[in-house]
């Protein structure tokens, strides 16, 4: 049996891994198999049968993507994690799995731009209503559920705009009408917010941005209450498929064990951006969470540890202007995806939230003046010489 560990920083290296186990290998091995071979028929009748625990098929489970679904769950403090081939692939199972033809889902007013996109299409497909709420209050929580409200689905901070969701005031109006509350948490990873820890009730990612940190995977998690998690995994995660790779689930396992002094450096880098960002005369406006003049700071004081490695501004000038501008660049990369190494520089309107039409845009509060910026880890000083000089062609 490995040890339990109690401290962020021992886990994201140690949780659930006993190296004693594996030929006394330092990293987790990679079990790159798609199937395990039964000792005889029988043994194979009872693992189908849930009789005998041990792996059947990896679409089922896979022993490295099992170690990364525990130290994640054991990460953000829940009972039982799941892993995905995509953060899209954990969000549409977990949101298939909590609805049925008649529910409705009330969102946080903007979501990242294909979660949108798989809410419109299961609206048409199959009769499954969304609304977006500010979610400012409990009032206007309570007057935007309805009674076929069946899960409340949130992002904070929000995509791309920085704004925040109250995650507990949210949980108390939740927990009146025994709705379940479903957060993507990819901005802060676990290492800043811990939305189960709040009250709520599944934790979702990306795991293609901070934790896995290098911009090499695609993928996704889920952690909740092992019942739950469970049900999930033999329903939308099986019969959909959308399982991750023994491959990229191991170069998670990598990523994660520099999380936290990651996530240390992009907050800190972020920061000094974000003030400097505000000296220019060519942005018209900063918007960071960890900004004291950020009109939600005390929420991101009570649910975050710092303020995150995003920052997104609009500029004084047009898409035209906005577009030079990212042309001027020159160590800063123009991509959309987030929390790597690299600092990466998008233009929302254009590029993430192209497919969420103009009128949907504008009432999330995306214009086309916007940008969003992926504090990278490099050093600062390059980060901002490198805009600086770039706002400063903006002049001529
Ligand atoms: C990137 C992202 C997703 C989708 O994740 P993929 O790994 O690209 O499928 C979902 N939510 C947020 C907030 C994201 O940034």
């Amino acid at each position: 049996m490995s040890k339990k560990f109690q401290r962020f920083e021992t886990k994201v290296i140690h949780q659930g891994y006993d190296s004693k186990q594996y030929s006394d290998s330092l990293t987790p091995p990679l079990f790159q198999s798609s199937t395990f071979a039964f000792a005889n028929a029988e043994q194979g009748e009872k693992r189908f049968a849930g009789e005998e625990a041990g792996f059947i098929y990896s679409r089922l489970g896979n022993p490295t993507v099992q170690l990364l679904e525990d130290r994640i769950a054991s990460l953000e403090e829940g009972e039982a994690g799941l892993a995905f081939a995509s953060g899209m692939s954990a969000v549409s199972a977990v949101l298939l799995f909590l609805t049925k033809t008649g529910d409705h889902v009330l969102c946080s007013q903007g979501l990242y731009g294909c979660t949108f996109g798989l809410l419109q299409l299961i609206k048409e497909k199959y009769g499954v209503d969304h609304s977006f709420s500010m979610m400012e209050s409990e009032e206007e929580v309570r007057k935007a559920l309805k009674p076929e409200t069946s899960c409340i689905y949130i992002e904070t901070p929000i995509n791309p705009t920085m704004r925040l969701v109250d995650l507990k005031m949210v949980v108390k109006v939740a927990k009146e009408q025994g709705i379940p509350v479903v957060v993507d948490n990819t901005f802060c990873s676990p290492y800043l917010q811990k939305p189960l820890a709040l009250g709520c009730d599944i934790v979702l990612h990306s795991a293609t941005k901070y934790i896995g940190g290098h911009g090499d995977v695609i993928a996704g998690i889920a952690v909740g209450k092992r019942e739950i998690m469970d049900q999930i995994r033999v329903s939308t995660l099986k019969d959909i498929g959308g399982v991750i790779s023994p491959f990229d689930a191991w170069l998670l396992l990598r990523g994660l064990k520099t999380l936290p002094i990651r996530m240390d450096r992009h907050c800190e880098n972020a920061s000094k951006i974000a003030n400097l960002l505000k000296t220019s005369d060519m942005v018209e406006e900063v918007f960071y969470p960890g900004d004291e003049n950020h009109p939600q700071y005390e929420i991101m004081k009570n649910q975050m540890s710092k303020g995150g490695g995003m920052i997104s501004f609009t500029m004084k000038g047009s898409k035209e202007e906005t577009q030079r501008f990212l042309n001027q660049l020159k160590m800063i990369k123009i991509a959309v995806s987030l929390g790597d190494a690299e600092t990466l520089i998008q233009h929302p309107s254009t590029m993430t939230h192209s497919a969420v039409d103009e009128q949907s845009r504008k009432a999330m509060g995306i214009p086309d003046h916007l940008i969003r910026l992926s504090v990278g880890l490099e050093a600062w000083e390059d980060i901002w010489e490198d805009l600086k000089q770039a706002l400063e062609k903006m002049k001529k």
